[in-house]
């Protein structure tokens, strides 16, 4: 029916080869637009790649680029199309990076070529990492292509890198100087040895800042901390370029000082240290004045290895410190000094003071006339880690030796003041003074401070000076006494009869109390001529209109003793030993209900 229809229409059908040929032209219409689909999607594929690709025929032409690769390299638009040699790409780029486009960029750039050439012809893939003059870098990766030519990837890393530089950097920085560090100076000064078999001499200058444990208590950790980077910018201006200097930790700096082959050369740095550390220091609204200690030793005179110099350094700072610190000092050799355990207590003491180790123990000083508490005795103890309690006895000694008594002093002062601030207002708290205390000269400002930070009346402090430290510092006492006097603070003569038991001292320095040593007291019922002496003193002390005080007092007949004897307050382990600051409150009652029970 149809095929009549379409008879009657005059219409006749095409021949059969024209079908076919509209068929293949359809197919190839639909081939073309498939492919070009294919081609959009690729086209937004690669650009919208992060990393740059482009790739190249054998004959180093692009044949296509992606978005990204025109960005990396900020290609004009004409470099970037199909055709453009690589060459052109390369000597944009270069004159881009350079400013440059002579002779030399151009035999530089055919070198380039050249080499790439002959990479490629390997067949094998390989990276290259570009560093391009705005501090950006890129990881290229090359991979030819059978028939020739590549495809290049690129990728931005510069963020990675600094990363990874920065990670590396402060493995061997100090982040807060910017200097190297402790790590960093191991392995420079190991290195700076390795050399000096037959070349130059190596110097190694250890810097130890005289007190700058003070300045972090008085003015605060960002003082202290900008006070080190001040330091450090210091030093790194006196040095020249060869040497190394380095941040050890804490106030500890060391210098590495390269080609010093004669003594006056490290003698001249050291100076030159010393110097620039003494000009007083503006920090954050303050004025700081530092001195420093350095202890020096010479490779090879000194050795060889950096355990033994560093060892020796130690030694020598070690001397300076113990002979008044500020100064410098060369490691002498066939020195008999042996710090050993007694400079590992030093620098852990140092740690100590710091790291809050320091506690105070109080033992109360009973008064008999009437029958309560007076006052109670700080004793300082050091709880180290690794050896526990230590003593007084046992590390005061060392701390005034190698100067860090008045830190110590300073801290027991006020810590002593703190506590007492928090005590019934009629108990006084009794704190042990150093004769390094009053030769430094400062006392007295330290003594007001401790007072005023903790808000108590001078009138409930009591200042103990040893009888030994009448023998050496006569002078300085009998200038500072009275100023203490003045300001109604107490002080008392301790040990008295241990150094030398002179009762001129008793008429000579107005002390408002004596304590007789615990020497005298013990065994009092056995001893008459123990007797007969605290007997005699406290006659003495009575008419002179001063106090006394007997120390020691371990048993009932020891007190019956004193008191018969006519001393005013007693202290000793019958009523109690010293305990921490938490057990004193329960302690004090004890104390006055074992008074009256021997009463
Ligand atoms: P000190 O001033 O004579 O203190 C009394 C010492 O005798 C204390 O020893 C105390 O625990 C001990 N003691 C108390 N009652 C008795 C007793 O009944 N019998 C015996 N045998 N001993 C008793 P500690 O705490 O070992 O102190 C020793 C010394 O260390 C003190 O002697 C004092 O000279 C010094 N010291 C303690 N703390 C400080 C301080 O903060 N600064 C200064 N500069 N020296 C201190
Ligand atoms: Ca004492
Ligand atoms: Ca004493």
């Amino acid at each position: 029916m149809s095929n009549e229809l379409n008879r009657g229409n005059g219409v006749s059908p095409p021949p059969v080869s024209q079908v076919a040929q509209g068929g293949r032209i359809s197919a190839l219409l639909k081939q073309t637009k498939k492919l070009e689909r294919l081609n959009t999607w690729f086209k937004i594929a690669l650009n919208n790649m992060v990393r740059g690709l482009s790739m190249f025929d054998a004959d180093q032409r692009l044949i296509v680029c992606n978005e990204s690769y025109r960005e990396m390299y900020g290609l004009p638009e004409e470099l970037t199309r199909p055709g453009t040699p690589l060459a052109d790409i390369l000597s944009y780029h270069i004159k881009k990076e350079t400013g440059r486009d002579g002779e030399e960029e151009r035999t530089r750039q055919d070198q380039w070529l050249k080499n790439h050439a002959a990479k490629l012809a390997s067949g094998n893939s390989f990276t290259r990492t570009q560093n391009l003059s705005g501090g950006r870098t890129f990881l290229v990766m090359y991979q030819p292509i059978a028939g020739g030519g590549w495809v290049d990837v690129q990728e931005d890393i510069t963020e990675k890198r600094w990363a990874e530089e920065k990670v590396e950097w402060l493995a061997r920085h100090d982040p807060l100087t910017g200097i190297a560090n402790r790590f960093y100076f191991r392995e420079s000064f190991e290195d700076a040895l390795k050399i000096i078999v037959q070349g130059p001499a190596v110097v190694l200058h250890w810097i130890d800042l005289d007190r700058f444990k003070d300045v972090n208590d008085t003015l605060g950790h960002p003082v202290g901390d900008a006070l080190l980077k001040a330091v450090a910018e210091r030093l790194r201006s006196s040095v020249r370029k060869a040497d190394f200097l380095a941040r050890l930790g804490g106030d500890e700096f060391a210098i590495i000082q390269m080609g010093a082959g004669r003594r006056e050369q490290c003698e001249h740095l050291a100076r030159r240290v010393m110097h620039v550390l003494s000009k007083p220091f503006h920090i954050l609204g303050h004025t700081v004045s530092l001195s420093a200690s350095i202890g020096i030793v010479r490779a090879p005179e000194h050795g060889t290895t950096a355990d033994e110099l560093m060892k020796r350094a130690d030694i020598a700072l070690y001397d300076v410190k113990s002979s008044g610190r500020n100064g410098f000092a060369i490691f002498r050799s066939g020195t008999k000094h042996k710090p050993g355990l007694k400079h590992q207590l030093d620098r852990d003491l140092r740690s100590a003071v710091r790291n809050g180790q320091l506690k105070l123990h109080y033992q109360p000083i009973i008064n008999l006339k009437t029958g309560h508490v007076s006052s109670c005795e700080a004793l300082v103890r050091w709880e180290h880690p690794q050896h526990g309690t230590a003593m007084p006895d046992n590390f005061l000694p060392l701390a005034e030796q190698s100067g860090q008594m008045l830190e110590i002093g300073s801290w027991v002062l006020n810590e002593a003041c703190r506590d007492a601030a928090r005590w019934p207002d009629d108990l006084k708290v009794t704190v042990n003074l150093s004769s390094l205390q009053f030769q430094n000269g400062d006392l007295l400002n330290v003594v007001d401070k401790a007072l005023a930070d903790a808000n108590i009346k001078p009138s409930r402090l009591e200042l103990e000076i040893a009888e030994a430290a009448l023998l050496s510092d006569g002078e300085c006492m009998r200038e500072v006494l009275p100023k203490l006097r003045e300001r109604g603070i107490g002080t008392s003569l301790d040990d008295f009869g241990r150094a030398s038991g002179s009762l001129s001292y008793l008429r000579n320095f107005p002390f408002d109390k004596i304590k007789i040593d615990r020497s005298y007291i013990r065994d009092q019922l056995d001893r008459k001529d123990r007797a007969a002496i605290v007997n005699a003193v406290t006659a003495l002390a009575r008419t002179l209109g001063i106090g006394t005080v007997a120390e020691g007092v371990e048993t009932l007949g020891e007190l019956k003793c004193v008191e018969i004897a006519g001393c005013d307050e007693v202290q000793g382990y019958y009523f109690s030993d010293a305990v921490p600051k938490g057990e004193l409150m329960a302690v004090l009652s004890e104390c006055e209900q074992k008074l009256w029970a021997a009463a």
